[in-house]
Protein backbone atom coordinates (compact mmCIF):
# COMPACT_ATOMS: atom_id res chain seq x y z
CA UNK A 1 0.00 0.00 0.00
CA UNK A 2 1.27 3.43 -0.71
CA UNK A 3 -0.33 6.20 1.07
CA UNK A 4 -1.08 9.32 -0.93
CA UNK A 5 0.49 8.13 -3.90
CA UNK A 6 -0.32 5.74 -7.02
CA UNK A 7 1.27 2.53 -8.14
CA UNK A 8 3.92 3.96 -10.12
CA UNK A 9 5.58 6.80 -7.42
CA UNK A 10 7.48 4.22 -6.13
CA UNK A 11 9.88 4.20 -8.81
CA UNK A 12 10.09 7.90 -8.24
CA UNK A 13 12.34 9.77 -6.38
CA UNK A 14 12.02 11.23 -2.47
CA UNK A 15 12.65 14.28 -3.87
CA UNK A 16 9.48 13.98 -6.13
CA UNK A 17 7.56 12.47 -3.21
CA UNK A 18 8.30 15.14 -0.67
CA UNK A 19 8.34 17.57 -3.41
CA UNK A 20 4.33 16.69 -4.02
CA UNK A 21 3.70 16.25 -0.30
CA UNK A 22 4.93 19.82 0.24
CA UNK A 23 3.25 21.54 -2.46
CA UNK A 24 -0.04 20.15 -1.68
CA UNK A 25 0.23 21.07 1.61
CA UNK A 26 1.55 24.62 1.15
CA UNK A 27 -0.81 25.45 -2.45
CA UNK A 28 -4.12 24.07 -1.49
CA UNK A 29 -4.80 25.03 -4.57
CA UNK A 30 -3.60 21.95 -6.66
CA UNK A 31 -5.65 19.05 -6.65
CA UNK A 32 -3.49 16.09 -4.99
CA UNK A 33 -3.62 13.82 -8.19
CA UNK A 34 -2.37 16.65 -10.50
CA UNK A 35 0.80 17.01 -8.03
CA UNK A 36 1.05 13.02 -8.49
CA UNK A 37 1.06 13.10 -12.07
CA UNK A 38 3.57 15.83 -12.37
CA UNK A 39 5.51 13.68 -9.81
CA UNK A 40 5.65 10.32 -11.88
CA UNK A 41 6.80 12.80 -14.89
CA UNK A 42 9.91 13.13 -13.61
CA UNK A 43 12.52 10.19 -13.72
CA UNK A 44 15.02 9.20 -10.58
CA UNK A 45 17.88 10.23 -12.44
CA UNK A 46 17.12 13.54 -12.80
CA UNK A 47 16.02 14.02 -9.53
CA UNK A 48 18.67 12.75 -7.87
CA UNK A 49 20.63 15.20 -9.78
CA UNK A 50 18.86 17.52 -7.99
CA UNK A 51 20.16 18.04 -4.63
CA UNK A 52 19.85 21.31 -3.21
CA UNK A 53 22.57 23.63 -2.80
CA UNK A 54 23.34 24.75 0.29
CA UNK A 55 23.14 29.04 0.43
CA UNK A 56 23.16 31.18 3.23
CA UNK A 57 20.37 33.10 2.03
CA UNK A 58 17.47 32.66 4.81
CA UNK A 59 14.68 30.67 3.50
CA UNK A 60 10.65 30.50 3.39
CA UNK A 61 9.57 27.93 5.34
CA UNK A 62 7.88 26.33 1.68
CA UNK A 63 10.95 27.28 0.15
CA UNK A 64 12.36 25.29 2.69
CA UNK A 65 10.91 22.49 2.65
CA UNK A 66 10.08 21.59 -1.64
CA UNK A 67 14.41 21.60 -1.61
CA UNK A 68 14.80 19.13 1.07
CA UNK A 69 14.85 15.35 0.65
CA UNK A 70 14.66 12.78 4.07
CA UNK A 71 14.41 9.44 3.50
CA UNK A 72 13.10 7.17 6.53
CA UNK A 73 13.95 3.54 6.46
CA UNK A 74 11.76 1.39 8.79
CA UNK A 75 7.97 2.45 10.16
CA UNK A 76 7.77 1.06 13.60
CA UNK A 77 6.70 3.47 16.45
CA UNK A 78 10.18 5.53 16.01
CA UNK A 79 10.18 6.06 12.09
CA UNK A 80 6.26 6.90 12.02
CA UNK A 81 6.68 9.76 15.03
CA UNK A 82 10.12 11.23 13.46
CA UNK A 83 8.12 11.62 9.95
CA UNK A 84 5.59 13.42 11.93
CA UNK A 85 8.06 15.01 14.19
CA UNK A 86 9.87 16.35 11.00
CA UNK A 87 6.40 17.36 9.62
CA UNK A 88 5.79 19.27 12.57
CA UNK A 89 8.58 21.30 11.65
CA UNK A 90 6.98 21.75 7.80
CA UNK A 91 10.14 19.22 7.03
CA UNK A 92 8.54 16.66 4.22
CA UNK A 93 9.84 13.25 4.22
CA UNK A 94 9.29 9.68 2.33
CA UNK A 95 8.90 7.07 4.91
CA UNK A 96 9.67 2.96 3.85
CA UNK A 97 8.53 0.36 5.77
CA UNK A 98 9.17 -3.57 4.94
CA UNK A 99 5.50 -4.80 6.09
CA UNK A 100 2.24 -3.97 4.32
CA UNK A 101 0.52 -1.70 6.70
CA UNK A 102 -3.78 -2.32 7.12
CA UNK A 103 -6.00 0.73 5.67
CA UNK A 104 -6.77 2.27 8.27
CA UNK A 105 -9.80 4.49 8.66
CA UNK A 106 -10.29 7.48 11.39
CA UNK A 107 -13.77 5.71 11.60
CA UNK A 108 -12.51 2.83 13.50
CA UNK A 109 -11.29 5.04 16.18
CA UNK A 110 -13.95 3.52 19.16
CA UNK A 111 -12.90 -0.02 18.50
CA UNK A 112 -10.70 -1.17 20.54
CA UNK A 113 -7.95 -3.78 20.86
CA UNK A 114 -8.77 -7.00 22.10
CA UNK A 115 -9.51 -7.15 26.14
CA UNK A 116 -6.69 -8.90 27.26
CA UNK A 117 -4.92 -9.14 23.76
CA UNK A 118 -2.12 -6.33 23.70
CA UNK A 119 1.75 -5.30 24.11
CA UNK A 120 2.03 -1.99 26.15
CA UNK A 121 4.58 1.10 26.62
CA UNK A 122 5.06 2.99 29.27
CA UNK A 123 5.32 6.41 28.00
CA UNK A 124 7.40 9.31 30.23
CA UNK A 125 6.60 12.30 30.56
CA UNK A 126 8.82 13.61 28.10
CA UNK A 127 7.62 11.41 25.53
CA UNK A 128 3.98 12.69 26.18
CA UNK A 129 5.03 16.18 26.00
CA UNK A 130 6.68 15.26 22.57
CA UNK A 131 3.24 13.89 21.62
CA UNK A 132 1.76 16.89 22.70
CA UNK A 133 3.99 19.36 21.43
CA UNK A 134 2.65 17.91 17.29
CA UNK A 135 -0.57 17.66 18.79
CA UNK A 136 -1.13 13.93 18.81
CA UNK A 137 -1.75 13.63 22.73
CA UNK A 138 -5.13 14.44 22.24
CA UNK A 139 -5.86 11.45 20.23
CA UNK A 140 -3.92 9.28 21.84
CA UNK A 141 -4.92 10.01 25.61
CA UNK A 142 -8.22 8.43 25.61
CA UNK A 143 -6.18 4.63 25.91
CA UNK A 144 -3.58 6.23 28.61
CA UNK A 145 -3.36 5.20 31.77
CA UNK A 146 -1.61 8.18 34.30
CA UNK A 147 1.27 6.21 37.06
CA UNK A 148 0.79 7.72 39.75
CA UNK A 149 2.91 5.98 42.04
CA UNK A 150 5.48 3.61 41.39
CA UNK A 151 6.72 0.68 44.04
CA UNK A 152 10.06 -0.95 44.16
CA UNK A 153 10.45 -4.08 46.25
CA UNK A 154 12.31 -7.38 45.96
CA UNK A 155 11.03 -10.64 46.06
CA UNK A 156 11.93 -12.27 49.41
CA UNK A 157 13.69 -9.17 50.72
CA UNK A 158 12.86 -6.36 53.47
CA UNK A 159 14.28 -3.60 50.71
CA UNK A 160 11.23 -1.41 49.25
CA UNK A 161 10.66 2.03 47.88
CA UNK A 162 7.70 4.14 46.69
CA UNK A 163 7.54 6.93 44.36
CA UNK A 164 4.49 9.27 44.88
CA UNK A 165 2.95 12.12 42.19
CA UNK A 166 2.32 13.75 45.40
CA UNK A 167 6.16 14.04 46.81
CA UNK A 168 7.81 14.43 43.61
CA UNK A 169 4.95 17.23 42.47
CA UNK A 170 4.43 16.07 39.37
CA UNK A 171 1.00 15.21 37.45
CA UNK A 172 2.05 11.55 36.66
CA UNK A 173 5.23 9.86 36.47
CA UNK A 174 4.08 8.90 32.79
CA UNK A 175 1.44 6.80 31.00
CA UNK A 176 0.74 3.58 29.98
CA UNK A 177 -0.91 2.85 26.63
CA UNK A 178 -1.28 -0.09 24.25
CA UNK A 179 0.75 -0.34 21.58
CA UNK A 180 -1.75 -1.44 19.30
CA UNK A 181 -2.95 2.08 19.92
CA UNK A 182 -0.40 3.96 19.95
CA UNK A 183 0.72 2.35 16.28
CA UNK A 184 -2.52 2.73 14.88
CA UNK A 185 -2.71 6.39 15.86
CA UNK A 186 0.78 6.97 14.37
CA UNK A 187 0.01 5.53 11.10
CA UNK A 188 -3.00 7.19 10.77
CA UNK A 189 -1.64 10.43 11.42
CA UNK A 190 1.39 9.80 8.85
CA UNK A 191 -1.57 8.79 6.40
CA UNK A 192 -3.27 12.09 6.40
CA UNK A 193 -0.22 13.71 6.76
CA UNK A 194 0.74 15.84 3.32
CA UNK A 195 4.04 15.92 4.15
CA UNK A 196 4.73 12.47 4.62
CA UNK A 197 5.07 10.05 1.76
CA UNK A 198 4.56 6.20 3.03
CA UNK A 199 5.46 3.75 1.08
CA UNK A 200 4.44 0.19 3.14
CA UNK A 201 5.54 -3.43 1.68
CA UNK A 202 8.80 -2.14 0.37
CA UNK A 203 12.04 -4.00 1.83
CA UNK A 204 15.68 -1.78 1.15
CA UNK A 205 18.20 -4.08 -0.38
CA UNK A 206 20.95 -1.48 -0.73
CA UNK A 207 22.36 1.94 0.31
CA UNK A 208 24.82 3.94 -1.32
CA UNK A 209 26.42 7.23 -0.37
CA UNK A 210 28.12 10.44 -2.17
CA UNK A 211 29.35 13.63 -1.07
CA UNK A 212 25.97 15.33 -2.14
CA UNK A 213 23.03 12.45 -1.31
CA UNK A 214 22.56 8.63 0.01
CA UNK A 215 20.75 6.31 -2.18
CA UNK A 216 18.89 3.20 -1.51
CA UNK A 217 17.57 0.20 -3.40
CA UNK A 218 14.34 -1.43 -2.35
CA UNK A 219 11.94 -4.35 -3.46
CA UNK A 220 8.39 -4.68 -3.44
CA UNK A 221 6.14 -7.93 -4.06
CA UNK A 222 5.31 -6.00 -7.29
CA UNK A 223 8.67 -4.40 -8.55
CA UNK A 224 12.11 -5.11 -7.85
CA UNK A 225 15.35 -2.98 -7.78
CA UNK A 226 14.01 0.61 -7.36
CA UNK A 227 16.38 3.15 -6.19
CA UNK A 228 15.34 6.71 -4.15
CA UNK A 229 18.00 9.22 -3.07
CA UNK A 230 17.78 12.37 -0.50
CA UNK A 231 19.95 14.50 0.81
CA UNK A 232 19.63 12.90 4.31
CA UNK A 233 18.95 8.98 5.21
CA UNK A 234 17.24 8.05 8.73
CA UNK A 235 17.42 4.38 9.73
CA UNK A 236 14.81 3.42 12.06
CA UNK A 237 14.81 0.10 11.06
CA UNK A 238 15.40 -1.93 14.17
CA UNK A 239 17.35 -4.08 15.90
CA UNK A 240 18.91 -6.05 13.44
CA UNK A 241 18.81 -2.97 11.14
CA UNK A 242 19.87 -3.56 7.27
CA UNK A 243 21.03 -0.03 6.68
CA UNK A 244 23.66 -0.39 9.53
CA UNK A 245 24.60 -3.82 8.29
CA UNK A 246 24.79 -2.48 4.84
CA UNK A 247 26.86 -0.09 5.82
CA UNK A 248 29.22 -1.87 7.99
CA UNK A 249 28.92 -0.47 11.19
CA UNK A 250 29.28 -2.68 13.82
CA UNK A 251 27.86 -2.89 17.36
CA UNK A 252 28.40 -3.76 20.92
CA UNK A 253 26.07 -7.06 21.69
CA UNK A 254 25.27 -8.34 24.94
CA UNK A 255 23.05 -11.14 25.14
CA UNK A 256 20.78 -11.13 28.66
CA UNK A 257 20.14 -14.66 28.75
CA UNK A 258 16.75 -13.98 28.93
CA UNK A 259 13.66 -13.92 27.32
CA UNK A 260 10.59 -10.90 28.24
CA UNK A 261 7.22 -12.21 28.66
CA UNK A 262 4.86 -9.93 27.65
CA UNK A 263 0.76 -9.18 27.93
CA UNK A 264 -2.05 -8.49 29.60
CA UNK A 265 -4.02 -9.59 32.47
CA UNK A 266 -6.62 -9.01 34.98
CA UNK A 267 -6.74 -8.69 39.02
CA UNK A 268 -9.23 -8.73 41.35
CA UNK A 269 -8.00 -5.47 43.10
CA UNK A 270 -7.89 -2.13 41.02
CA UNK A 271 -4.93 -0.70 40.04
CA UNK A 272 -5.25 2.93 41.38
CA UNK A 273 -2.45 4.19 39.00
CA UNK A 274 0.28 2.69 41.16
CA UNK A 275 2.70 0.57 39.25
CA UNK A 276 4.38 -2.14 40.54
CA UNK A 277 8.58 -3.08 39.54
CA UNK A 278 9.00 -6.24 41.47
CA UNK A 279 12.91 -8.25 41.33
CA UNK A 280 12.81 -12.05 41.40
CA UNK A 281 15.85 -14.23 41.22
CA UNK A 282 14.44 -15.04 37.31
CA UNK A 283 14.48 -11.59 36.46
CA UNK A 284 13.49 -7.60 37.16
CA UNK A 285 9.04 -7.59 37.05
CA UNK A 286 6.65 -4.99 36.16
CA UNK A 287 3.08 -4.61 36.26
CA UNK A 288 1.89 -1.54 34.86
CA UNK A 289 -1.97 -0.06 35.16
CA UNK A 290 -3.83 -0.26 31.92
CA UNK A 291 -7.00 0.87 30.74
CA UNK A 292 -9.79 -0.86 31.27
CA UNK A 293 -12.70 -1.97 29.07
CA UNK A 294 -15.56 -0.84 31.04
CA UNK A 295 -13.82 2.32 32.25
CA UNK A 296 -10.77 3.34 31.57
CA UNK A 297 -9.27 4.03 35.48
CA UNK A 298 -8.29 7.64 34.78
CA UNK A 299 -11.81 8.89 36.72
CA UNK A 300 -12.33 8.00 40.20
CA UNK A 301 -15.70 6.27 39.51
CA UNK A 302 -14.01 3.58 37.44
CA UNK A 303 -12.10 1.39 38.50
CA UNK A 304 -9.67 -0.39 36.59
CA UNK A 305 -8.33 -3.94 36.91
CA UNK A 306 -6.56 -4.65 33.73
CA UNK A 307 -2.97 -4.50 34.26
CA UNK A 308 0.57 -4.79 31.58
CA UNK A 309 2.97 -7.50 32.90
CA UNK A 310 6.57 -7.47 31.93
CA UNK A 311 7.82 -11.00 33.16
CA UNK A 312 11.42 -11.67 32.59
CA UNK A 313 12.33 -15.52 32.77
CA UNK A 314 15.87 -17.42 31.95
CA UNK A 315 15.87 -18.18 27.67
CA UNK A 316 14.34 -21.33 27.19
CA UNK A 317 12.13 -21.42 29.83
CA UNK A 318 9.31 -19.11 27.87
CA UNK A 319 7.26 -21.54 25.95
CA UNK A 320 5.75 -23.07 28.96
CA UNK A 321 4.29 -19.31 30.32
CA UNK A 322 3.28 -18.69 26.66
CA UNK A 323 1.09 -21.61 26.93
CA UNK A 324 -0.26 -22.50 30.16
CA UNK A 325 -2.35 -19.42 31.59
CA UNK A 326 -2.56 -21.21 35.04
CA UNK A 327 0.85 -21.65 35.62
CA UNK A 328 1.34 -17.87 34.35
CA UNK A 329 -1.23 -16.62 36.74
CA UNK A 330 0.09 -18.69 39.92
CA UNK A 331 3.91 -17.84 39.01
CA UNK A 332 3.02 -14.38 39.20
CA UNK A 333 0.89 -14.74 42.02
CA UNK A 334 4.09 -16.11 44.37
CA UNK A 335 6.74 -13.41 42.70
CA UNK A 336 3.86 -10.45 43.79
CA UNK A 337 2.19 -11.54 46.66
CA UNK A 338 -1.10 -9.86 47.39
CA UNK A 339 0.54 -6.15 46.26
CA UNK A 340 -1.61 -6.54 42.69
CA UNK A 341 -4.51 -8.47 44.67
CA UNK A 342 -5.66 -12.06 43.01
CA UNK A 343 -4.14 -12.40 39.33
CA UNK A 344 -7.34 -13.67 37.85
CA UNK A 345 -6.90 -13.72 33.62
CA UNK A 346 -4.35 -13.79 31.50
CA UNK A 347 -4.53 -12.81 28.08
CA UNK A 348 -2.49 -13.70 25.28
CA UNK A 349 1.22 -13.01 25.66
CA UNK A 350 4.23 -12.75 23.53
CA UNK A 351 7.85 -13.40 24.02
CA UNK A 352 10.77 -11.39 23.80
CA UNK A 353 14.57 -12.31 23.83
CA UNK A 354 16.07 -9.94 25.64
CA UNK A 355 19.58 -8.44 24.38
CA UNK A 356 21.18 -5.04 24.08
CA UNK A 357 22.54 -4.35 20.64
CA UNK A 358 24.44 -0.93 20.49
CA UNK A 359 25.33 0.84 17.70
CA UNK A 360 29.34 1.40 17.03
CA UNK A 361 28.43 4.41 15.40
CA UNK A 362 25.51 6.39 15.06
CA UNK A 363 26.36 8.59 11.67
CA UNK A 364 28.03 7.78 9.03
CA UNK A 365 28.12 10.48 6.53
CA UNK A 366 24.41 11.54 5.63
CA UNK A 367 22.88 8.12 7.21
CA UNK A 368 21.65 8.76 10.59
CA UNK A 369 20.95 5.35 12.56
CA UNK A 370 18.44 5.63 15.29
CA UNK A 371 15.68 3.92 17.48
CA UNK A 372 16.44 0.25 18.11
CA UNK A 373 18.61 0.14 14.90
CA UNK A 374 21.07 2.53 17.24
CA UNK A 375 20.32 1.24 20.91
CA UNK A 376 18.53 -1.70 21.41
CA UNK A 377 18.11 -1.66 25.52
CA UNK A 378 16.46 -4.18 28.19
CA UNK A 379 12.84 -3.31 28.46
CA UNK A 380 13.01 -3.31 32.48
CA UNK A 381 13.22 0.32 33.04
CA UNK A 382 11.00 1.31 30.56
CA UNK A 383 13.39 3.45 28.77
CA UNK A 384 14.12 2.07 25.07
CA UNK A 385 11.65 3.98 23.34
CA UNK A 386 11.10 7.16 25.63
CA UNK A 387 15.27 6.96 25.00
CA UNK A 388 14.42 7.33 20.92
CA UNK A 389 11.37 9.86 21.16
CA UNK A 390 13.90 12.29 22.87
CA UNK A 391 16.59 11.30 19.73
CA UNK A 392 14.14 12.09 17.38
CA UNK A 393 12.70 14.96 18.99
CA UNK A 394 16.47 16.95 19.07
CA UNK A 395 17.44 15.74 15.27
CA UNK A 396 14.14 17.13 14.06
CA UNK A 397 14.51 20.30 16.12
CA UNK A 398 18.51 20.00 14.54
CA UNK A 399 17.37 19.68 10.68
CA UNK A 400 14.95 22.27 11.44
CA UNK A 401 17.37 24.98 12.33
CA UNK A 402 19.72 23.56 9.72
CA UNK A 403 16.76 24.55 6.98
CA UNK A 404 15.84 27.74 8.30
CA UNK A 405 19.51 29.00 8.01
CA UNK A 406 19.59 27.69 4.33
CA UNK A 407 22.12 25.13 5.16
CA UNK A 408 22.34 21.60 3.41
CA UNK A 409 20.03 19.89 5.66
CA UNK A 410 22.41 16.45 5.20
CA UNK A 411 25.67 18.11 6.49
CA UNK A 412 27.55 15.44 7.80
CA UNK A 413 29.30 17.77 10.14
CA UNK A 414 26.17 18.78 11.69
CA UNK A 415 24.62 15.25 12.04
CA UNK A 416 28.00 14.27 13.75
CA UNK A 417 26.22 16.72 16.34
CA UNK A 418 23.51 15.37 17.00
CA UNK A 419 25.55 12.67 17.42
CA UNK A 420 27.51 13.85 19.79
CA UNK A 421 24.79 15.83 21.78
CA UNK A 422 22.80 13.02 22.22
CA UNK A 423 25.98 10.79 23.81
CA UNK A 424 24.89 11.64 27.95
CA UNK A 425 21.68 11.06 27.92
CA UNK A 426 22.04 7.64 25.67
CA UNK A 427 24.65 6.46 28.16
CA UNK A 428 23.35 7.27 31.37
CA UNK A 429 19.88 5.18 30.29
CA UNK A 430 21.99 2.22 29.25
CA UNK A 431 24.20 2.29 32.10
CA UNK A 432 20.82 2.79 34.90
CA UNK A 433 18.74 -0.04 32.86
CA UNK A 434 22.26 -1.93 33.03
CA UNK A 435 22.46 -1.69 37.03
CA UNK A 436 19.05 -2.40 37.52
CA UNK A 437 18.82 -5.57 35.42
CA UNK A 438 22.13 -7.09 37.02
CA UNK A 439 22.59 -5.25 40.10
CA UNK A 440 19.58 -7.08 40.72
CA UNK A 441 19.57 -10.42 39.59
CA UNK A 442 23.28 -10.84 41.08
CA UNK A 443 22.71 -14.05 43.57
CA UNK A 444 25.98 -13.28 46.12
CA UNK A 445 23.98 -12.76 49.44
CA UNK A 446 26.07 -9.49 50.17
CA UNK A 447 24.87 -7.85 47.11
CA UNK A 448 21.44 -8.73 47.87
CA UNK A 449 22.03 -7.10 50.85
CA UNK A 450 23.15 -3.83 49.55
CA UNK A 451 21.11 -3.60 47.36
CA UNK A 452 18.08 -3.86 49.66
CA UNK A 453 20.16 -1.45 52.07
CA UNK A 454 20.10 1.04 48.91
CA UNK A 455 16.58 0.54 48.26
CA UNK A 456 15.61 1.48 51.85
CA UNK A 457 18.33 4.43 51.52
CA UNK A 458 16.76 5.50 48.24
CA UNK A 459 13.46 5.36 49.73
CA UNK A 460 14.62 7.72 52.80
CA UNK A 461 17.25 10.04 51.24
CA UNK A 462 15.30 13.20 50.50
CA UNK A 463 17.24 14.42 47.13
CA UNK A 464 17.51 11.21 45.63
CA UNK A 465 14.13 10.60 45.04
CA UNK A 466 13.41 13.77 42.88
CA UNK A 467 16.67 13.35 40.85
CA UNK A 468 15.78 9.78 40.00
CA UNK A 469 12.46 10.24 39.26
CA UNK A 470 13.24 13.33 36.90
CA UNK A 471 15.49 11.17 34.86
CA UNK A 472 12.67 8.10 34.72
CA UNK A 473 10.04 10.81 33.80
CA UNK A 474 13.03 11.74 30.93
CA UNK A 475 12.46 15.18 32.02
CA UNK A 476 16.45 15.44 32.59
CA UNK A 477 19.18 14.38 30.45
C1 LIG B 1 9.01 -6.51 25.95
C2 LIG B 1 9.34 -5.09 25.66
C3 LIG B 1 8.72 -4.08 26.39
C4 LIG B 1 9.06 -2.74 26.16
N1 LIG B 1 8.48 -1.77 26.92
C5 LIG B 1 8.88 -0.49 26.77
C6 LIG B 1 8.32 0.55 27.57
O1 LIG B 1 7.46 0.32 28.40
N2 LIG B 1 8.79 1.83 27.39
C7 LIG B 1 9.76 2.13 26.48
O2 LIG B 1 10.18 3.29 26.38
N3 LIG B 1 10.27 1.17 25.67
C8 LIG B 1 9.86 -0.12 25.79
N4 LIG B 1 10.38 -1.09 24.99
C9 LIG B 1 11.30 -0.70 23.89
C10 LIG B 1 10.53 -0.29 22.64
O3 LIG B 1 9.62 -1.29 22.32
C11 LIG B 1 11.50 -0.08 21.47
O4 LIG B 1 12.49 0.85 21.86
C12 LIG B 1 10.79 0.47 20.25
O5 LIG B 1 9.76 -0.40 19.86
C13 LIG B 1 11.77 0.62 19.08
O6 LIG B 1 11.05 0.97 17.93
P1 LIG B 1 11.77 1.07 16.49
O7 LIG B 1 10.77 1.74 15.62
O8 LIG B 1 13.12 1.68 16.64
O9 LIG B 1 12.03 -0.42 16.05
P2 LIG B 1 11.03 -1.53 15.51
O10 LIG B 1 9.78 -1.49 16.29
O11 LIG B 1 11.80 -2.79 15.49
O12 LIG B 1 10.68 -1.05 14.03
C14 LIG B 1 11.56 -1.23 12.95
C15 LIG B 1 10.76 -1.17 11.66
O13 LIG B 1 11.65 -1.24 10.54
C16 LIG B 1 11.11 -2.12 9.58
N5 LIG B 1 12.22 -2.66 8.76
C17 LIG B 1 13.17 -3.55 9.14
N6 LIG B 1 14.00 -3.82 8.15
C18 LIG B 1 13.58 -3.09 7.08
C19 LIG B 1 14.02 -2.96 5.74
N7 LIG B 1 15.07 -3.64 5.27
N8 LIG B 1 13.35 -2.13 4.91
C20 LIG B 1 12.26 -1.43 5.35
N9 LIG B 1 11.80 -1.53 6.62
C21 LIG B 1 12.45 -2.34 7.47
C22 LIG B 1 10.42 -3.19 10.39
O14 LIG B 1 9.44 -3.88 9.65
C23 LIG B 1 9.82 -2.37 11.54
O15 LIG B 1 8.51 -1.90 11.25
C24 LIG B 1 10.04 -2.42 25.18
C25 LIG B 1 10.64 -3.44 24.42
C26 LIG B 1 10.30 -4.76 24.67
C27 LIG B 1 10.97 -5.85 23.88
Amino acid sequence: MKSKTSTTIAKASSTQAATAASSSAYNQQQPKAQTEQATQAVNTTQASQTVATPTTEPKTISQAVSEQKVLIVGGGHVGLSFALLLANEGIASTLLEKNTYPKISPKDDAQRTHYLDSRNTALSRRTVQIYQEIGLWDELQSHACRIDAVQISEQGSFGKAQLTKEEENVESFGQVMENAWLGRKLLLAVQQNPLITLIDGASVTEVTQTPASASIVYDTDSAKQQTLSADVLVACDGRDSTVRNLLNIGTKDYDYGQSAIVGVVQTDKPHEHIAIERFSPAGPLAVLPLTDADGDGNNPTQAGYRRSVVWVCKSGEEQQYLDDDDLFLATLQKAFGQRAGRFIKAGRRGAYPLTRVLAKQQVDGRIVIMGNAAHTLHPVAGQGFNLCMRDAHVLAKMLANQVHRGGDIGDAQMLKKYEQARQTDQKRVIRFCDAVVLGFTHPNPAVKLARNVALLAFDKLPHVKPLVATYAMGLKS
